[in-house]
């Protein structure tokens, strides 16, 4: 057994992992007790990293081999076609006529390669990546009021904070490690204030000792109106405005109207709300605020930005342990694409493109004439230019657009309109590899090497442990390859910009290209790398990197001076109106990542959330006649989704949410069909969190539901033959359960019983046609009814099941199989339509913990025994169910229930 040191690829945390190995398999993950990130801590998308790389999806989801129009081909005859195709469509139609969208999953090393590739080989600009949906609010954000995309803080700042202000994050799920160093700070220092600021009542917000529910899209109003305040209160600090910043007076005269009263107005907030969250801001001797999303993905984005920026500055919380403003990057190298300028409008080591000066600075590194002056193309406009026709050929990474952009309908088109797509991924199970002409096979985690960057400007290695399966390569190798043909093509016997040799050497041109940056790292080298993560910058001749930023109140700004913005609130791109009446918000779940091609595979992470919902605010549901469970047909301005209702609190009124991970290989159209592609007018990032919406019943009368035990092979194998079936529905979602065995659901609606060849293709999938089949089947009324049994010991068992037609049977059949229960005392009502038998089984409670497989009745039950204050419950719950012991996502949940379950007696 080997252990490799490196990092998880999920989320901006960074968490340093330890991968065990044998041969070519992963066989076990841990945390890295030696990483500053998370000292040993994973959450449970992190811990279960291992299973994601089993042999089985390895050999059913991983793209093994280079695809050409469907089959196998060559490395050298795929990038040839490569290079022919994108060498001749920038002849005919120019260099703009391509676009390169890329990942912050990608390493550093791989984003710097595609950035020279784009603007230093071929030309153009139009490179961009997903962070440009995850991140780019906070860059603009940073640039127009602290002179740098360099967020100021560090995790160590939580445990000195007085007040954390966390607003647009629900970080107890998108950050759980993070939100494990809160909890340890709140234990230590009880006086500890957390402010959340959130139009849902997410776990963070109801650990919050203040909620502010503001309505979707007004935090520059909040903000304002907190200064506001802090001004009438004289808790601003005058001295560090005068001396450190510049700008004041516009901001003061624009704050002057923000009232209470009209903070309260435009927010939906209650103004002793308002007023408590300003006086501890104003009382508080450290304040950090923790931000992500919220913030940035919206048609403000930037302004929101930089509204928060104003309060640091404003009070002086900046530069000094415990306080600052610190976005939370959603993926995992965010940060290190922005640091090689690997987006549409930024040049290597933070330079601009718009500016000459550092565009000749990156030409000369580069050993070129010039890099281009020409705008790119950001994320939503390179896909409506393709759609357009403008955009002719399409180079997509380790990314999926036709999940997780914006208003699908476009983006459906830009990906059939286009000449010519690449992807270069790991798995072939995504939307986008359904539109690509050619796939390249590409390494993934635990195979790849190099370097990536995390929210708190730490660098840490990323190492192989195993080999990357058949024919897969390391993403850089495949660019580096494709642009030495380019070049044959282009430049013919000029010296290669690519001449790299390993991740390493790339690395080395980037560390050259930071030399008096503002992130110089001129003074790490890879070896240091090699010894620990280290922050930026870490310029020549010093020991470590710098954790904390502008202790000193110098900005990297021409005076020196922060600025602050003079933002005004705007309202959301598309307001609510009589027609589209509810605000529809996206966000994540607790145990999943982005589009799920990775912990999508796995069972046990669907056990806190099963299936997509619609969460509605229970008036809501009632309003529109609906129940738990009940079809609503959702529809915006772009497009329209079913989808199943939940009613729950933590939804206000006229709001509903639906995560952002449910794309179109889980359910039918996915969510971004919905959303809107507004953007800021800044940061051009899109408004993925506002969307107004109608929602009403849908008229889906006809139901099916088929379950089915598998092994994982057959399960991934069940999944993909699926799903080019969901078509022939009106509603159809796929998704596996099982813990410890692979299981697979399969849900169905349609306003008229599905044809019985479609019925009798399902049932086959399912494995129900053999003589261990119990069928009823009544055709003319779309009614059926299939189980399949075994036999373990003297018991019975289901393996599979089929309901059609009248599925209500469901509640207490599919919980014989999914518990594994014996079903022979059921034996006679199994194949009876509307009967229930005496004693059904009752459907699982929803899954708290996921470490220890714990559900919600079990904890319920269990808090019924424990007495004593909320810690001491707590311990008691923990002592007798495990819960929360090992990766500890689940203890707000836990801590919400001690809180909400009477003493007993
Ligand atoms: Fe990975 Fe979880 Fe750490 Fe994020 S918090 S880096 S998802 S282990």
């Amino acid at each position: 057994m080997k252990e490799t040191r490196s990092t998880c690829p999920y989320c901006g945390v960074g968490c340093g992992v330890l991968i065990e190995s044998q041969g070519s398999q992963i066989t076990g993950v841990r945390g890295d007790p030696e990483h500053p990130a998370n000292f040993g801590r994973l959450c449970t998308k992190g811990q279960t990293l291992h299973l994601t790389a089993s042999a089985p999806i390895t050999l059913h989801q991983r793209l093994r081999t280079p695809q050409l129009h469907g089959q196998d081909v060559s490395w050298a005859s795929a990038l040839d076609t490569a290079a022919d195709r994108f060498t001749a469509i920038a002849r005919e139609h120019g260099p703009d006529a391509l676009g390169f969208y890329i990942s912050g999953q990608l390493l550093t090393e791989d984003y710097y390669v595609f950035n020279k590739l784009a603007k230093g080989l071929f030309g153009t600009n139009n490179v961009d990546t997903n962070s440009r949906l995850c991140m780019s609010s906070a860059v603009a954000g940073y640039k127009l009021t602290l002179g740098a995309d360099a967020p100021p803080t560090c995790y160590d700042d939580v445990k000195h904070a007085q007040l954390l202000f966390i607003t647009g994050s629900n970080v107890a799920w998108a950050h759980p490690v993070l939100y494990r160093r809160i909890e340890d700070a709140r234990l230590a220092n009880p006086l500890m204030k957390v402010i959340a600021v959130d139009p849902r009542r997410t776990e963070t917000a109801e650990q919050a000792d203040l909620h502010l529910p503001l309505l979707p899209g007004t935090d520059v109003a909040l903000f304002n109106g907190m200064l506001h305040l802090l001004l009438w209160d004289g808790q601003i600090d005058a001295r560090y405005i005068a001396a450190h910043t510049e700008g004041f007076e516009a901001l003061k005269a624009i704050v002057r109207d923000s009232t209470p009263a009209v903070t309260a107005r435009i927010t939906g907030l209650k103004e002793e709300a308002i007023v408590q969250a300003a006086r501890w801001w104003g009382e508080s001797a450290a304040t950090l605020s923790l931000y992500c999303q919220g913030l940035n993905q919206s048609s403000s984005g930037t302004a929101k930005n930089a509204a928060l920026i104003n309060l640091h500055l404003a009070t002086g919380q900046i530069g000094k342990p415990g306080a600052g403003p610190f976005s939370l990057t959603g993926q995992p190298n965010a940060m290190g694409g922005r640091e090689v300028g690997g987006m549409a409008n930024l040049l290597s080591a933070h330079r601009d493109l718009g500016k000459a000066e550092d565009r000749a600075e990156v030409a000369r590194l580069w050993g070129l004439p010039d890099v281009p002056a020409r705008p790119g193309k950001t994320a939503v406009e390179m896909f409506q230019a393709a759609a357009d026709g403008e955009i002719k050929a399409l180079w997509i990474a380790c990314t999926n657009p036709a999940q997780s952009l914006p208003d699908q309908v476009t983006v459906k088109r830009a990906l059939e309109r286009a000449e010519f797509v690449v992807l270069q991924e790991a798995f072939a199970s995504t939307a986008t590899a359904r539109h690509a002409h050619l796939l390249l096979p590409a390494s993934s985690w635990g195979e790849k090497d190099g370097t990536v960057t995390n929210s708190e400007r730490r660098i840490s290695r990323v190492r192989a442990a195993v080999p990357a399966p058949g024919q897969a390569r390391a993403d850089w190798a495949i660019v580096c390859d494709f642009a030495r043909r380019v070049e044959q093509r282009l430049r013919p016997g000029a010296p290669t910009l690519f001449p790299y040799a390993d991740a390493e050497s790339i690395w080395n041109e980037h560390r050259e290209s930071t030399r008096g940056r503002d992130l110089d790292i001129t003074g790490l080298s890879w070896d240091r790398l090699d010894a620990g993560a280290q922050c930026w910058p870490f310029p020549e001749g010093a020991t470590q990197g710098q954790e904390r930023l502008y202790a000193d109140g110098t900005f990297p700004t021409a005076n020196g001076r922060a600025c602050f913005a003079a933002v005004t609130y705007r309202a959301v791109a598309e307001p609510r109106d009589a027609r589209f009446p509810f605000a529809l918000n996206t966000g994540r779940l607790r145990d999943q990542w982005h589009g799920m091609s990775r912990t999508g595979t796995l069972g046990r992470l669907f056990g806190h959330t099963p299936e997509p919902t619609l969460d509605l605010h229970p008036q809501d549901v009632l309003r529109l006649r609906l129940a738990d469970g009940d079809l609503a047909t959702v529809r915006s301005r772009r497009g329209a989704l079913v989808l199943p209702v939940r009613g729950t609190d933590s939804v206000a009124p006229t709001q509903a949410f639906v995560a952002m991970h449910w794309g179109d290989e889980t359910l039918l159209g996915g969510v971004n069909t919905l959303t809107s592609p507004a953007v800021c007018p800044q940061s051009r990032q899109p408004e993925l969190k506002h969307a107004a919406v109608q929602i009403a019943r849908a008229d889906l009368p006809w139901r099916l539901v088929a379950l089915a035990w598998c092994n994982e092979a057959q399960a991934l194998q069940l999944r993909a033959a699926l799903r080019p079936l969901f078509d022939g529905f009106g509603y159809a979602s796929c998704v596996p359960f099982g813990r410890e065995r692979s299981g697979v659901l399969f849900r169905a609606a349609a306003a008229e019983p599905a044809p019985a060849e479609l019925q009798a293709q399902i049932a086959t999938l399912f494995g129900l046609q053999g003589a261990d089949t119990l069928s009823y089947a009544d055709p003319q009324r779309g009614q059926r009814r299939s189980l399949r049994l075994s036999r373990k010991g003297g018991d019975q068992h289901l393996e599979a099941m089929l309901l059609a037609g009248d599925t209500r049977a469901e509640g207490w059949i599919a919980p014989l199989l999914q518990q594994s229960l014996p079903v022979q005392a059921h034996g006679r009502f199994l194949l009876a339509p509307g009967a229930t038998p005496p004693g059904p089984a009752t459907l699982r409670s929803p899954q708290v913990c996921s470490c220890f497989d714990v559900s919600e009745r079990a904890i319920v039950q269990t808090l019924a025994a424990c007495a004593g204050p909320p810690a001491a419950r707590l311990a008691a719950l923990q002592a007798e169910l495990h819960c929360g012991t090992q990766c500890g996502s689940c203890r707000p949940a836990l801590k919400r229930l001690v809180d909400l379950q009477p003493q007993p007696g």
